[in-house]
């Protein structure tokens, strides 16, 4: 099997996956009990807490775990749309995760003014847009660190700059980001950042939002006082200790394991400009996380590509996982100006730590076949 869907989701580390089971087994006490069981468990905790903390440059303080990538973005725009009254106008992109986007929808049927910043051909936004989108009411500016479909990185520090002058927070969903290039939340200077454990060799169901230290939020969760009171509930303890180990793994592979991966799509993504005739790059060509590369092949659609590559073991994506199922066409291939039948013709293949230089000889020997045959099968019937 070759997989190239890391965008989507990682396969579980085996120190991740031994360390969840240790856990699982030895330690099951509540970690809100003050008992020495609930205490082991409370600090083993901690340690993740510390480790996640550590790798986003901030104090153990201002990490929140919660259940997903997913919940870190909605705690962080509806805990500071209600931390904010009268600030009732939202900025973000037009190519955020649905989780960012929908969150934004249900503002909007709050009442609130949402500005989506458009992009360009490559992905990325304009500073202009955003100045001008900037209001005295403006509550919070939401742009994602790295899209999930193109890779393309946004200028965050530059977003940070311009909103702080005007007193206006800054959230940036990190998930694309954290693992495959640096993420330090200082250096950013966001007021908080999402990350989630699946997309880093971690367990499915956890993520975290750093909430920089005074920064103002309301709970996301009512209850007990986990996660200090504003996200109730017991914690899903095996799953934070995992996250942690996640992190540690990350820390131990390091730069040589992100720099092998990135000259791997690299590989890819010249092969395929060289071999596939009509192949279109679709992403900004540097300034992206290297190990996503997407592309369009105008004429077919993009499910039949799939399809094919899956007959021979090989796993790429059709754009987010979350829009694998719906019929739509792909917001963000929209939205840098590819007409939908184009949109529909794009594939993303996304590598990380399983795969090696042999998976991507044999992508490049299967894939130009694949397009040439289905191309041929399209000829015949050039209406459909
Ligand atoms: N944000 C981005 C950019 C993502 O790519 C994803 C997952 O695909 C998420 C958020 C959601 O994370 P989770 O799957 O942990 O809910």
């Amino acid at each position: 099997m070759i997989y190239l869907d890391h965008n989507a989701t990682t396969p579980v580390d085996p120190a991740v996956a031994e360390k969840m089971a240790w856990f699982l087994r030895e330690h099951f006490g509540n970690p809100s009990s003050i008992y020495p069981l609930g205490r082991r468990a409370k600090e083993l905790m901690t340690e993740a807490r510390e480790r996640v903390a550590a790798a986003l440059g901030v104090d153990r303080g201002e990490v929140f775990f919660t259940g997903s990538g997913t919940e870190s973005d909605n705690f962080a725009i509806f805990g500071t749309f209600e931390a904010s009254p009268g600030r009732d106008e939202f900025v973000t992109s037009v190519i955020e995760h649905p989780a960012v986007i929908e969150t934004a929808k249900a503002l909007e049927r709050r009442g609130a003014k949402v500005t989506y910043l458009p992009v360009d051909a490559q992905g990325t936004i304009g500073l202009d847009d955003l100045r001008s989108a900037l209001t005295l009411k403006t509550g919070l500016v939401s742009i994602m660190h790295a899209n999930n479909e193109i890779g393309t990185i946004q200028p965050i520090a530059e977003v940070v700059r311009i909103a702080h002058e005007r007193g206006i927070p800054v959230h940036t969903d990190a998930v694309q980001t954290f693992g495959k290039t640096d993420v330090d939340a200082r250096k950013l200077g966001v007021d908080y950042l999402t990350v989630s454990a699946h997309k880093i060799y971690g367990p499915k169901g956890v993520g975290a939002l750093y909430i920089r230290k005074g920064a103002a939020i309301c709970p996301f969760l009512r209850g007990g006082r986990q996660e200090r009171g504003l996200r109730a509930g017991t914690e899903n303890t095996a799953g934070i200790i995992g996250f942690g180990e996640a992190v540690r793994v990350l820390e131990e592979k390091g730069r040589k394991e992100r720099a092998r991966i990135e000259h791997l799509a690299e590989t890819l993504k010249v092969g395929i400009e060289k071999n596939v005739p009509g192949a279109r790059f679709n992403g900004h060509p540097t300034n992206r996380i290297k190990s996503t590369v997407n592309f369009a092949f105008p004429g077919l659609e993009a499910e039949a590509i799939l399809l094919a590559l899956a007959t021979k073991e090989i796993y790429v994506s059709t754009g987010s996982a979350c829009s694998e199922e719906s019929e739509e066409v792909s917001h963000v291939l929209r939205a840098i100006g590819l007409p939908p039948e184009i949109a529909r013709s794009a594939i993303r293949m996304s590598l990380g730590r399983s795969n090696t230089e042999e998976d991507i000889a044999v992508v490049l020997r299967e894939l130009p076949e694949i397009i040439r045959k289905l191309k041929s099968i399209t000829a015949f019937h050039p209406e459909g």
